[in-house]
């Protein structure tokens, strides 16, 4: 049995769990599968250099998120997100705050990419997706993919892709060509085009997108992302039908499938509960959840006062034991006391985390 090293707890759940804290993994699931990402063989084979050449294409017109701004970021022009023809990174590294699959021993690969599709009032990375300071940027991004790589990261973990989803493929290639081989992980706030999902089958590995919120009506007020649950499922459906079951490495790494993540916000548990159920419905109860308590009201919260405070105790537990109704199988949980204090990052620091 495996240690895990972090506040997010792995549980097998069921009815027969006796307390929501100190549930154990019970099962693991094993693939009998190549291990190598499948990007290497779609670098073999030409098939991501063409691909690198659909996603330029996108950019003359750009529809990489649902919002289809259609300006030309090659030309210098801004959409919605404000990012342009190269990548923004605000910063890299190992990260060891993931849940314990994705940081693994040696730290996740992060890339912490500026700018966002979304605008979350509570947004807890709203330094960069938000106030994004550009002379900060790293240009070359191949490079902080490779760095990840000789540091001895796990995986490649690129945070808000979304926008970047070209610069990202086009980088791969590159690293590819120079020895680059660790599974690609997708952390995405779930406001996906499924039309763009789908030319990323074989490049990523483990996709773990966000669900934040199943009412538009919650979307547009606290993202400004109208359409928000259609396109997040319709992506969701997509990116489990591309990297199948979850699969492991070493009993604790994850190799394959999908990760989904979803942010308890408070007095919102009914919302939470909407979209429990869709998934079940949409994909499976074998899918891997990740239900977090970590809110807490920062960026413009404090301009909605019904979200500006913690999530309750029980208000968490609520949304878990409905998982556990519904026959979620694996779901990773967070000390609703602890998590929104030790989570939060400062990307004013070199070091955006404390862990
Ligand atoms: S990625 Fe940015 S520019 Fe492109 S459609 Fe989305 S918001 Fe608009």
């Amino acid at each position: 049995m495996p240690k895990f090293n972090h506040k997010n707890v792995f549980m097998k759940t069921g009815k027969s769990a006796l307390s929501l804290l100190t549930v154990k993994l019970f099962r693991y699931i094993y693939a009998d599968m190549d291990k190598k990402p499948s990007l290497i063989k779609l670098h073999a084979n030409g098939s991501l250099k063409e691909r690198t050449q659909i996603f330029k294409k996108l950019l003359e017109k750009c529809c990489l998120c649902p919002r289809k701004c259609g300006i030309n970021r090659l030309k210098g022009e801004s959409g919605y997100c404000r990012s342009g023809e190269k990548a923004a990174v605000s910063s890299f590294g190992p990260h060891f705050g993931e849940e314990p699959v994705i940081s693994g021993t040696k730290g996740s690969g992060t890339v912490f990419f500026a700018y966002c599709v979304m605008k979350c009032v509570y947004c807890q990375n709203y330094q960069i997706s938000q106030n994004y300071r550009p002379e900060k940027q790293v240009e070359n991004l191949s490079e902080v993919i490779l760095k990840l790589q000789n540091a001895g990261c796990e995986n490649l973990n690129l945070v808000s892709p979304t926008h970047y989803a070209s610069q990202i493929i086009e980088s791969l290639d590159e690293c590819c060509s120079r020895g680059f081989s660790l599974p690609v992980v997708y952390n995405s706030g779930g406001y996906e085009n499924p039309e763009i999902v789908k030319l990323l089958a074989g490049v990523v590995d483990v996709f773990m997108p966000d669900i934040k919120y199943y009412d538009d009506c919650l979307s547009i007020k606290y993202s400004d992302a109208p359409n928000y649950f259609k396109n997040a499922i319709e992506s969701l459906v997509i990116m489990a039908d591309q990297t199948g079951d979850f699969a492991f490495d070493d009993n604790t790494k994850a190799l394959r499938g999908v990760l989904l993540r979803h942010l308890v916000i408070p007095g919102n548990t009914q919302d939470s509960k909407k979209i429990l159920f869709e998934i079940k419905n949409a994909v499976s109860s074998k899918i891997c959840l990740s239900l977090m308590s970590q809110y807490y009201p920062c960026n413009k919260a404090s301009r909605y006062p019904e979200i500006n405070r913690t999530l309750m105790k029980k208000e968490y537990d609520d949304v878990v034991a409905f998982s556990m109704d519904l026959g979620f199988e694996y779901v990773f949980i967070q000390d609703v006391r602890e998590s929104p204090y030790v989570l939060r990052p400062d990307f004013g620091k070199n070091a955006p985390f404390e862990f």
